[in-house]
């Protein structure tokens, strides 16, 4: 605005006045106009608006007042109007303010002073329409952009603030100005805004504070700026601030962190995942001083549920177990230890169907073992899966740090290890990766070398314990155990070579010399009139093979009846639900042979479809028979089992039969034949003509309560 182009209207009745203030005005460069009432400086200002109206306060036909509201409420709040006043006219002072006036003048003027008057009015007048114009800007602004403003005082008091166009959850109701933020919103949302209040007071501006709400409606995301807004000379500061909605930024960053680090299919923490957190955990350990464990998962068997059941029955059993895992390792379940997100569990999928237990804090190498226990019983739940019911198994590796390693890598390929070596030792256990693990592995690969020498070599032989029948007392048959006298390091447990035998093929002419010199054997006895059967041992190898049941015909073709021979094998062997095996047991059985179901209650299967199974006799496992004189708890488990067996409808055969006690239990719970130390350990081939001798009695023994043989 320059001075030379401001017009003003002078409307003044008294033509001295009016010259002398057109005379005053127009040496200072403004263009003056001039009026003599009211009514005509209504009239001109109507033709052509002025940049201000100065106003005598007495005039006809429309005073000064009467025009200056007129001229108000026409052409709004900004145009400054002076009036001209009578002097120390207070009263006229207040009427003239009340019409709308900008300012006044009391006559008589003094001329020299007035183009100063009018200057500050016209700078005045210049402020207040920039200030408009910021103003309009700003609430345009405000407007176009989703944020919030409000503004905070040093305290966190609310000093003013924009009503937002939707519901906010940071709008304050009307009565907040005044109020600390600690009084209207959630603590997450004041520390955020204290948090960027200080630090906006100290840099002058903050942003990218971010909090988190949660509303009945969902939970939102929001973004702070703060700028510092000084308030003038000897007042407080105050911070403006601008929240932003942020939620659907945060949702699309969050869903590209799920892709990134989590595995679609079970929602789990993936491989990457694993990794970064396996990284920090570590250095955590490492500054706190204390351990962690890795635990490595491997489902055993998956592959066969994949390959018969299908892919997507597959990824039905990995989001079951996923569950079942998330549901183990949930803090509220677990023992006291695990009770916070920090000092706990954390799952992760590799891939396939592998999973990582990675547990801090660890106290004591018992803890993981006890985490490693819950998932193993948790998984053995049967799952409902297309009307069958499935059962499955874990194989569970664990490394410790820093005992095994330090590195998340050497950590990593020790768990892993060590599930192998839970594998190898028949599945369904877990492995301590240690010292002692890695010399295990490097004597089993001394052992897997002689084992193949020892076929050759004949170094096996089969030792046979006795199977009591409780009807008659006597013998009625002999398992066949085998043996390995091993040249240097003497007897080998076949617990501890059979895995081996398994995993390299060689059980199958192992197992084939097992049939043919166990049933040799029994031909023996025919020879010498003992007509007693003969267990054979099968593993779940050897059924697999194609050209068992040929081995089974050629060697019963040397002469054993069929029904002299009976083949025991294992639950897990079941449990695989294979078509084939299932056929061959039932070929087997259409032989003549009879099959018993070995180590029975250990395995998971459901009992309900244990009763269609081609079998003849089931083995109560030995870890039953020896509860039962344990405490009463596990003596109902125990009994519970052996009644169940017999209610399957097959003859039973206790195993681990070590106290007479436990055979007059079994006795009274009707189980038919009884094998154990308490009878005879296992006994080679010529110990068995002296054993059928001196095997009496057993029958009046354990039948016969030992208070009526003493009275
Ligand atoms: P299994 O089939 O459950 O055999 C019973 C095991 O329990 C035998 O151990 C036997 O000596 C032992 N035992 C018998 N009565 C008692 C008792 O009263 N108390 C105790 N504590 N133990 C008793 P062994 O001979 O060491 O065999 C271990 C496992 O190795 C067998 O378990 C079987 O699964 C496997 N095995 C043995 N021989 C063969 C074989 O020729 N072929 C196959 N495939 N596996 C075999
Ligand atoms: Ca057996
Ligand atoms: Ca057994």
């Amino acid at each position: 605005m320059t001075t030379a182009r401001l017009r003003i209207l002078v409307a003044d009745d008294e033509p001295t006045s009016r010259l002398l203030m057109a005379a005053a005005l127009s040496k200072s460069g403004y263009e003056v106009s001039l009026a003599e009432n009211g009514a005509e400086a209504l009239r001109q200002f109507r033709a052509q608006p002025f940049d201000m109206v100065m106003l005598d306060v007495e005039m006809p036909v429309l005073d000064g007042y009467q025009a200056c509201v007129a001229l108000r409420a026409e052409f709004g709040p900004e145009l400054p109007i002076v009036m001209v006043t009578g002097m120390e006219d207070t009263a006229s002072i207040e009427r003239a303010f009340e019409a709308g006036a900008t300012d006044f003048i009391s006559k008589p003027i003094n001329w020299t002073l007035i183009r100063h008057r009018v200057k500050y009015l016209f700078r005045a007048y210049e402020s207040l329409l920039e200030l408009r114009t910021t103003n309009a800007r700003t609430t345009a602004i405000l407007n176009a952009i989703p944020d919030q403003m409000f503004e905070l005082d040093m305290d966190g008091c609310y000093v003013d603030y924009q009503p937002s166009h939707q519901e906010s959850p940071l709008t304050p109701p009307g009565t907040a100005i005044g109020s600390p933020v600690t009084s209207i919103l959630a603590a997450e949302a004041c520390d955020a805004c204290m948090t960027a209040l200080h630090q906006a007071y100290e840099t002058g501006l903050s942003t990218g504070q971010q909090f988190r709400l949660d509303q009945p409606q969902g939970t939102s995301w929001f973004e702070l700026s703060v700028s510092l807004k000084i308030n003038g000379a000897g007042r407080k500061p105050s911070f403006i601030f601008l929240s932003r909605d942020i939620t659907e930024r945060k949702e699309a960053e969050q869903k590209i962190a799920r892709l990134a680090y989590f595995d679609g299919l079970t929602g789990l923490p993936n491989r990457t995942s694993f990794h970064e957190r396996l990284a920090r955990e570590i250095q955590r350990a490492q500054y706190k001083e204390t351990k962690l464990a890795i635990m490595f998962l491997d489902l055993d068997n998956f592959k066969n549920i994949n390959d018969s059941l299908g892919h997507a029955a597959g990824d039905l059993v990995l989001q079951s177990v996923s569950d079942t895992l998330r549901l183990a390792i949930r803090p509220s379940d677990m023992a006291s230890r695990f009770d916070s997100e920090e000092k706990g569990a954390s799952l992760a999928r590799l891939g396939g169907d592998e999973f990582t237990v990675l547990v801090s804090d660890l106290e004591r190498q018992e803890d993981a073992l006890v985490l490693a226990r819950r998932f193993r019983e948790l998984l053995r739940r049967p799952i409902q899966l297309e009307g069958r019911e499935v059962v499955l198994t874990v194989s569970i590796g664990i490394a410790v740090y820093p005992d095994d390693g330090e590195t998340a890598e050497a950590l990593l390929k020790f768990a892993d290890t060590a599930m192998y070596h839970a594998k190898e030792t028949g599945r369904d256990n877990f492995q301590f990766y240690n010292e002692r693990l890695t010399q295990k592995v490097m004597q089993q690969l001394n052992l897997e070398n002689s084992l193949r020498q020892a076929v050759e070599r004949d170094e096996f032989f089969l030792v046979y314990q006795p199977q009591i029948d409780m009807q008659t007392g006597r013998i009625s048959s002999f398992e066949a155990l085998i043996r390995w006298n091993h040249p240097e390091l003497g007897l080998i447990s076949p617990a501890d070579f059979i895995p081996i035998a398994e995993k390299t093929g060689l059980i199958i002419p192992m197992g084939e010399w097992v049939l043919r010199t166990a049933c040799a054997e029994a031909l023996k006895w025919q020879a010498s009139g003992h007509f007693m059967q003969i267990a054979v041992n099968l593993s779940p190898v050897q059924l697999k093979d194609p050209g068992f049941l040929n081995v089974v015909k050629h060697v019963l073709a040397d002469g054993l009846a069929p029904q002299w021979l009976e083949l025991e094998i294992t639950e897990t062997l079941l449990m695989e639900n294979s078509k084939t095996i299932l056929v061959v047991l039932a070929e087997l059985r259409a032989l003549g042979v009879k099959i018993a179901l070995d180590d029975f209650g250990t395995g998971y299967s459901s009992m309900s479809y244990l009763k269609h199974l081609p079998l003849d006799t089931i083995k109560v496992d030995q870890s039953f028979v020896k509860s039962m004189t344990d405490d009463e708890e596990s003596q109902i488990i125990a009994r519970a089992i052996v009644a169940l067996a017999k209610n399957l409808g097959y003859s039973v055969t206790a195993e681990g039969v070590e106290t007479l006690e436990q055979a007059r239990i079994l006795n009274s719970l009707s189980c038919e034949f009884l094998q154990g130390y308490y009878f005879s350990k296992p006994v080679i081939a010529s110990a068995i003509p002296l054993l059928l001798k001196s095997a009496v009695g057993w029958k009046e023994k354990i039948s016969t309560p030992e208070l009526l043989k003493i009275s």
